[in-house]
């Protein structure tokens, strides 16, 4: 590169690709899963009853009573309470007990061994940043590269021994490009239908049935349930997801009597005999937008492209629910 702007410009991309590239993905390492609030757990005498009670109508009547003033909307394939016996909680939506974390994942969306963390509420953000920053950085070394990469195989560059070095940077560059780009592709859709990656392996069961779109609140309001209403913070990996992880929006808010549909009626429904408000972080103003705004509750579902190739199972992670 004999230009000199041409080497600043190239010098100020890379290093800023590669500082939010490791911002990121440090992110994604460092932050800690989170799990369901304290309101979850079954109360001392709650876990006895279950001990004395064998599985079936007895077991399922104390966890109903123990779930009626949560906000829970999802069952299991047999329409019975989620309810996690490891952990001896009742799942809030969306979560999944992590059999490698051996704890229950608000929002899990899969156990990543890339970054030797789970993926769920707390980190879902950094992780798309994470895979956007990595494919942005591949792509910009890959392309620089690729001039001196042709001159390799025209002989156009002096005979030492860095060629080589050119030659498997690209290859690298290159592969992992395609590799991230799926990836991310695939993110980019299931986050434009609010589902996570064990939603699509398997669609929530609400008390109606089965729901594939059920979170699915139309695209730009799935978008702001990952990124956060505002804009200046969406290419940053600080958080700004919305709603506190526990209780979701969904579609069928005009369709389910049980489900609250304005932040006043919300309140009343999620009050507990002891007066007390769930969640106990209160609802942000924006997500109370979502509850109100009747418009694009449905959408249309158009059957998806499939972009799995190359994935581990991450249902393997997830416990089984009868
Ligand atoms: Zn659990
Ligand atoms: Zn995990």
């Amino acid at each position: 590169m004999e230009n000199v702007g041409e080497q600043v410009v190239c010098l100020i991309a890379y290093h800023l690709l590669f500082a939010m590239f490791v911002w990121s993905y440090w992110k994604t390492i460092f932050t800690l899963p989170m799990n369901p609030s304290k309101e979850f757990h079954l109360s001392y005498a709650e876990k006895e009853l279950l001990e004395r009670e064998p599985r079936g109508e007895a077991h399922q009547e104390v966890l109903r009573r123990a779930a009626k003033d949560l906000p829970i909307y999802t069952r299991t394939m047999s329409g019975a309470i989620r309810y996690c016996d490891r952990c001896q909680l009742i799942k809030p939506d969306r979560c999944h007990h992590c059999s490698v974390c051996d704890k229950c994942i608000l929002k899990m969306d899969h156990h990543c061994p890339w970054v030797n963390n789970c993926v769920g509420f707390s980190n879902y953000k950094f992780f798309l940043l994470f895979l956007a920053y990595s494919l942005l950085y591949c792509l910009f070394i890959a392309a620089t590269d690729l001039q001196y990469f042709i001159k390799f195989w025209t002989n156009g560059l002096p005979d030492t021994q860095a060629k080589f070095h050119i030659m498997f940077l690209f290859f690298a560059a290159a592969m992992f490009s395609v590799s991230l780009s799926s990836l991310f592709g695939y993110h980019c859709w299931l986050v434009s239908k609010n589902k996570s990656t064990l939603e699509a392996f398997r669609s929530p069961v609400f008390r109606h049935g089965t729901d594939k779109n059920g979170f699915s609140l139309g695209f730009s309001k799935n978008m702001r349930q990952v990124f956060g209403d505002e804009k200046k913070y969406w290419l940053l990996p600080v958080f700004s997801s919305l709603g506190d992880g526990c209780s979701f929006p969904t579609c069928l808010v005009n369709q389910d009597p049980e489900q609250p549909s304005t932040p006043a009626g919300m309140n009343s429904t999620l009050k507990t005999p002891e007066n007390h408000q769930f969640p106990a972080k209160p609802l942000r103003e924006s997500q109370s937008h979502l509850l109100t705004d009747s418009q694009s509750w449905t959408e249309n579902t158009a059957n998806p492209g499939k972009g799995k190739a190359g994935m581990s199972n991450p249902a393997l992670t997830m416990e089984n629910e009868t």
